[in-house]
């Protein structure tokens, strides 16, 4: 968390009102707790995004990337609880790096990256940088045809499940998300992705598709902890809709015979229903 639909969630949020604006300052906030990770040094961070224009805001599996002009990319991965805002942060405590806009009427004057436990990272990377950062990653898990899936994962033999969060072979999809994709598909999270059959990868492509596109609909899932929010510090509200995930012991909602279990895969909770997933 945050996965695919969340990321895609704060650039659509942040977006419309950054694009275009020019940077007049990066405040890197007091901040007494763990720190984030910030490269290059944060006076070079700091100096080298004065004056800049935002080109355009765009996401990257599960990174946010702030283009700006003479090439240069900010690169946010809010990996646990990071999460961009143009408005009030959840707490002050937490504020990590702020930007301030030329003012602009009627519009924000600041964006912000705020993260809780501060395992998030902000970068800023040339052109070069930034074209191998994407070659390390598989393609975007909401692009992929049942054949890119087969392409890039029916070689190896760890369970599909495990697979399926590996960023290198399917980017954006992490642990929600993944459970509720094989449930939707009728897959089983242990079976060797060596073993999915033709059908099964399609109907995986299909229901990566659904899920994520339904989840960015609902602008994401804030879980039981609270922590995901929108760009305007609301909830998501896909959490409503999820069929398997933290829903141990519950009735199957496609089946009816059987009961969502939870297993741990690679230390990761797996939920899933023996009875439909094969
Ligand atoms: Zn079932």
């Amino acid at each position: 968390m945050p996965e695919l639909p969340e990321v895609e969630t704060m650039v659509r949020g942040i977006k419309t009102e950054i694009t275009g604006r020019c940077i007049l300052e990066v405040e890197l906030c007091h901040c007494t707790r763990r720190p984030i990770q910030i490269s290059p040094s944060p006076a070079n961070f700091r100096r080298l995004q004065k004056e800049r224009v935002v080109r355009r805001v765009s996401r990257l599996a599960k990174r946010i990337v702030i283009e700006l002009d003479g090439d240069d990319f900010v690169v946010i991965e809010p990996r646990m609880t990071g999460l961009m805002l143009v408005s009030d942060p959840p707490t002050v405590d937490h504020r990590r790096v702020c930007w301030h806009l030329k003012p602009k009427r009627g519009r924000v004057s600041s964006f912000e990256f705020w993260d809780r436990r501060g395992l998030g990272t902000v970068r800023l990377l040339d052109a070069a940088a930034m074209l191998e950062l994407r070659q390390k990653l598989g393609p975007d898990a909401l692009t992929m045809t049942a054949a890119d899936w087969k392409k890039q994962l029916s070689r190896t033999a760890r369970p599909i499940k495990v697979a399926m969060l590996e960023q290198k072979l399917v980017a954006g999809i992490g642990n929600l998300y993944a459970s509720e994709i094989l449930h939707k598909a009728g897959v089983s999270p242990k079976r060797s992705a060596a073993r999915v059959t033709g059908p099964m990868w399609e109907r995986i492509a299909d229901a990566t598709h659904h899920i994520l596109n339904e989840a960015i609909r609902y602008e994401g899932s804030t879980l039981s902890d609270g922590t995901y929010r929108n760009a305007l510090n609301k909830d998501g509200g896909y959490q409503n809709e999820h069929r398997v995930y933290q829903k141990a012991d519950q009735p199957c909602p496609t089946c009816d015979k059987g009961t969502i279990k939870r297993i741990v895969q690679t230390q990761r909770a797996t939920f899933y229903c023996s009875k439909c997933q094969r």
